[in-house]
């Protein structure tokens, strides 16, 4: 392990931004929480404080709610053209490419990913999302429906579908992706379709998506349209999910979360929902694979953003004539990645994002050791300061152990022996989550029938981790309901409306029209 973990010494292109207070976004205006209290947010790399944030509370989330509603219902917002609607978004893409330097700085002081990372992943991806969007105004429609007479015998009618805002959409979102899975996935589509928004970020990574909201602004999206809070789960995340005037929920986060969340709005106004959850997904390598693309794409595909992707390839399978070949690839693979501070254009991966998240990745790595599992890489925390843990590698690994079935969100992989289709397939499928899977194949039909066989959203075929705006992107299983992005997205933030209109004159002739 190649360790270097350099000194902080100035923030880059965040700096101007980080030496700005800290508000909420309620109704237009960047305001003080109603309590008057704030929160830390800090650099996981040196454990060092980067910002006081304004904390959201339940009277906050209130007040915006009320601002959305407002929006909703009497700005420009709602009475805007396609055409003008689709500029101001397409615009608001425009300005996060103009400012990718700062995002990606911010991104990366509060997240811990690299600079580099963030400018080529993170922020273009949340760009491009908003253009997809904004297109997408213009061409999803309603239908016109021919409909029988069956009903009203002999009636004729005109008859079609409206897609309308499903209404003030709250959004609960996580830290692994701040302001991608905040602004792009979720915020871009519900936008587009004419919502208004409280979105509620992780109180982990709140930098990003509150420079957002200064670009949002920028763009002309109207006040009250969106609405910043940031602040705890208990209280802001709990008060936004069981409000009564909420129109719909859309959550990524864990999926004990989310069962929290199902319960709040059962208990209160039956808001629509969608959730993106967790997963624990397999990654598989047959024996006709090419190698040399398939173990660095499957190393990639658990270490990339430190392991702390969603879909994260974190059940290696391998079949049984190359294993040993392969868990020596990855497991050097695993050695040689350079941790450090993400703002070192050096560095391959940052620290973890907390505290936290260090306590439950090493847990899950003891854990492991404890049932049997034996270290081919790494295992351990790295130096004295900051959230550093190894990219680490497991063999010997079974279904039975904790580490195997359960998320860990972290750089580690357990690896597994398959020997044939059936085999494999089974071992696969052994899991309560369903959100991605690889195979790395040169065997097309193999490649087809595994990728039919596995119950997840998404299947990578000799790739892992490949994101386009225009793709649906959700879980099978407990890793959700619905889907981000593509059209599906667009079309989850809508409601549909049947109009049915008669045009042989009015007959009160029949059950249906009376
Ligand atoms: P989390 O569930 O702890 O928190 C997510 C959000 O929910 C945060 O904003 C948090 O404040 C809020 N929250 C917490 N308790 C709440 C409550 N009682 N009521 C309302 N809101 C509450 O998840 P996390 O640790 O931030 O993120 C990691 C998890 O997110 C992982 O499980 C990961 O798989 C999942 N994730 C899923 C996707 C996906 O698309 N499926 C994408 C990214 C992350």
């Amino acid at each position: 392990m190649t360790s270097t973990l350099l000194p902080k010494t100035e923030y880059g292109a965040a700096a101007r931004f980080l030496s700005t207070s800290k508000k909420l976004l309620i109704d237009g205006e960047w305001v003080n929480a109603a309590s008057g209290k704030t929160f830390e947010t800090i650099d996981p790399a040196t454990e060092n404080k980067l910002a006081d944030i304004a904390l959201g509370g339940v009277e906050d989330i209130d007040r915006a709610v009320t601002a959305a509603r407002k929006a909703l219902e009497q700005s420009p917002w709602s009475r805007m053209t396609p055409s003008e609607r689709q500029r101001i978004l397409h615009r608001l893409g425009d300005l996060i490419l103009e400012n990718a330097d700062e995002l990606a700085w911010l991104e990366s002081l509060d997240n811990g990913k690299p600079v580099s990372v963030a400018k080529v992943a993170d922020i273009p991806l949340t760009a491009d999302l908003f253009h997809y969007m904004a297109a997408q105004i213009r061409v999803l429609t309603g239908d016109v429906v021919p409909v029988s007479d069956i009903a009203v015998p002999g009636a004729e009618f005109h008859a079609y579908t409206l897609r309308e805002p499903v209404g003030v959409v709250g959004l609960i979102t996580p830290w692994n992706y701040p302001l991608l899975i905040a602004a792009g996935w979720q915020m871009a589509a519900c936008l587009a379709a004419g919502n208004t928004v409280v979105l509620k970020p992780s109180e982990v990574t709140p930098l990003s998506i509150l420079r957002f909201g200064e670009l949002a602004l920028e763009a002309g999206i109207p006040p009250g349209v969106i609405n910043i809070v940031p602040g705890f789960g208990a209280d802001a995340g709990a008060r936004l999910s069981s409000h009564p005037d909420v129109d719909k929920i859309g959550f990524t986060g864990s999926t004990r979360t989310g069962r929290g969340i199902l319960k709040a709005v059962a208990d209160s106004n039956l808001k629509k929902v969608t959730l993106e959850l967790g997963g624990k997904s397999p990654d598989i390598i047959m024996d006709d694979a090419d190698l040399d693309v398939a173990i660095p794409g499957a190393a990639e595909g658990i270490f990339f953003n430190h392991g702390q992707c969603c879909c994260a390839g974190s059940r290696l399978y391998v079949q049984e004539k190359i294993y040993d070949r392969v868990v020596a690839g990855i497991s050097d693979y695993a050695k040689t990645i350079r941790l450090g501070s993400g703002q070192d254009p050096n560095t391959q991966m940052g620290p973890l994002v907390s505290q936290n998240q260090e306590n439950t990745v090493l847990g899950y790595i003891r854990s492991g050791l404890e049932e049997g599992a034996e270290l081919t890489a790494g295992g351990r925390k790295v130096g004295d300061k900051g959230f550093f843990v190894e990219p680490t590698v497991f063999v010997n690994a079974n279904r039975n152990m904790k580490m195997v079935r359960e998320e860990i969100f972290g750089p580690v992989l357990s690896i597994e022996r398959f020997t044939d289709l059936n085999d494999l397939v089974r071992k696969a499928n052994d899991t309560e989550y369903g959100l991605g899977a690889g195979i790395w194949t040169t065997d097309l039909s193999n490649a087809h029938k595994v990728a039919k066989a596995i119950r997840s959203g998404t299947v990578f075929i000799n790739c892992y981790n490949v994101f386009d705006a225009a793709m649906p992107f959700g879980g099978y299983k407990q890793s959700g309901w619905g889907r981000n992005r593509g059209k599906e997205a667009f079309e989850a933030y809508t409601e549909t409306k049947a109009v049915y209109v008669r045009l042989d004159g009015i007959h009160h002739t029949s059950f249906a029209c009376r």
